[in-house]
């Protein structure tokens, strides 16, 4: 029997049924079997779609799976909104970036109604807002981000920082760890004018302390941007607790919206009307249909849109939206660090003699609700994997990634998952597999 004592973030209830299934482990599966039986959220998982019984799916935090909701209410809106309803249904959808804005704002970020729009994707939201930033900080030119942050969110950083010749400041952040407080305070001073960091990093799950590294961005005079990518619907997010200035966030991972769905971004409501975004379009205007000579920024969040919104993708957001409002982040959040937990056990007792380290923080309270495991032969590990029925994801350069999202999946999932791994990095029948990488997984 091994024992594992898990710390849950400060504040963080952890819900009546819980607490004696996130303090021990076992590695039987009848152990597995127990927390199955015990997870008030197991009923969840038949409000996904389920096309093959088999399957063992650990890549939610890559493309969430769909909810029956969603396909319903996506036939609905195809049918009748669009097709019956024509140019008439703009009376309804020109609300629905804030409306669906606002349900994130709720059940999964933090946020007090106005401060959060769903539009575009991650990577735009992140120009604009990055570059919004800049605009407000007259006089400060630095922008302040990690080596290991998300390609996307570095390019685009580098991109601003190249269009307008600005530095960007690169904090060294080790690949298992997640960025280092101490770090950051070194890094920032009078000159920077915005610093931005992914709340959960996506290689290692890594989570960091989103008031604390605000806070640290404040002392500089700085603004703090945050892409909660990897954590909106993974971990209780708390943007107005937290004094969070600006955030992105991606849909189609843990809020289950679909590949491509539209992403959203968090404005504080103090800042908003001080703010200018770079891309001047015509949802961004005040009194858009009036059709006037010159660009004149809407008041409150809508100024942070750009062009026509994407109907259909937010009405998979919406529902994916309350689905996860229906679980409760507290129950998700307890979960994910129960699903962890025991992956992290079952991967110490078993794979360790496989050559496999645990690439994630060890500490519940500094980790996300994924798992990376390094191994020299990651990339061919996760292909038999795949081969298996297992889908996990390959990670540079070396690491295998492991997302049991909390709302469908089960223990036993993880438990046979590992077990599947335990079998194929034994018997070494991987290696006959292509060693090099594929384009995406
Ligand atoms: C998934 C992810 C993105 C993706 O951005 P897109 O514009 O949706 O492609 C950005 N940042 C992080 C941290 C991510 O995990």
């Amino acid at each position: 029997m091994l024992c594992l004592r898990v710390t849950l973030r400060r504040g963080e209830a952890v819900p009546p049924g819980y607490a004696e299934i996130v303090t021990t482990i076992r590695t039987d599966r009848g152990y597995a079997g127990e927390l199955d039986a015990a997870d008030q959220l197991a009923g969840f998982r038949d409000r996904f779609v389920r096309d093959d019984e088999s399957l063992i799916y650990l890549d939610g935090n890559s493309l969430g799976p769909l909810p029956i909701a969603t396909q319903s209410r996506i036939a609905e809106v195809v049918r009748e909104e669009w097709g019956a309803g024509l140019v008439r249904s703009w009376a309804g959808w020109i609300e629905l970036p804030r409306r669906a804005g606002d349900l994130i704002g709720q059940h999964l970020v933090g946020a007090a109604p106005g401060q959060v729009a769903v539009c575009d994707s991650t990577t735009i939201n992140l120009y604009k807002l990055a570059s919004a930033a800049l605009d407000a900080r007259p006089g400060r030119s630095v922008i302040v981000t990690d080596d290991d942050n998300f390609p996307t969110d570095r390019y685009v950083l580098a991109g601003i920082a190249a269009q307008r010749g600005c530095e960007l400041r690169m904090i060294r952040t080790g690949m298992n760890d997640g960025v280092s407080e101490d770090a950051l305070r070194a890094a920032v001073d009078e000159r920077t004018a915005v610093v931005s960091l992914s709340h959960v990093a996506y290689r290692s799950g890594a989570l960091a302390d989103m008031a604390q590294i605000t806070g640290i961005a404040h002392d500089a005079g700085a603004l703090m941007l945050w892409d909660l990518c990897h954590s909106v619907g993974a971990v209780p997010v708390e943007l107005d607790a937290a004094g969070a200035d600006l955030a992105v966030g991606c849909t189609y991972k843990y809020v289950n919206a679909g590949p491509g769905a539209p992403a959203f971004l968090y404005v504080r409501s103090e800042l908003q009307d001080s703010m200018r975004q770079p891309v001047w379009g015509w949802f961004g205007q005040r009194d858009q249909f009036a059709m006037g000579p010159g660009y004149d920024p809407a008041p409150g969040i809508e100024r942070f849109l750009t062009g026509t919104p994407q109907i259909i993708g937010i009405a998979a957001v919406q529902e994916g939206a309350r689905l996860l409002g229906e679980a409760g982040m507290g129950r998700l959040r307890a979960k994910g660090v129960a699903l962890t937990e025991l992956l992290i056990g079952l991967a110490d007792e078993w794979l360790a003699p496989h050559g496999f380290t645990v690439a994630s923080p060890r500490d519940s309270a500094r980790r996300g609700a994924h798992v990376t495991l390094h191994h020299r032969d990651a990339w061919q590990l996760s292909q038999a994997l795949i081969k298996a029925g297992i889908v996990g994801d390959y990670r540079t350069p070396d690491r295998l990634r492991l997302g049991p999202a909390p709302i469908c999946t089960r223990f036993t999932d993880v438990w046979d998952a590992l077990d599947a791994l335990r079998r194929i990095a034994g018997d070494r029948s991987y290696a006959g597999l292509a060693a090099e990488r594929g384009r995406v997984i």
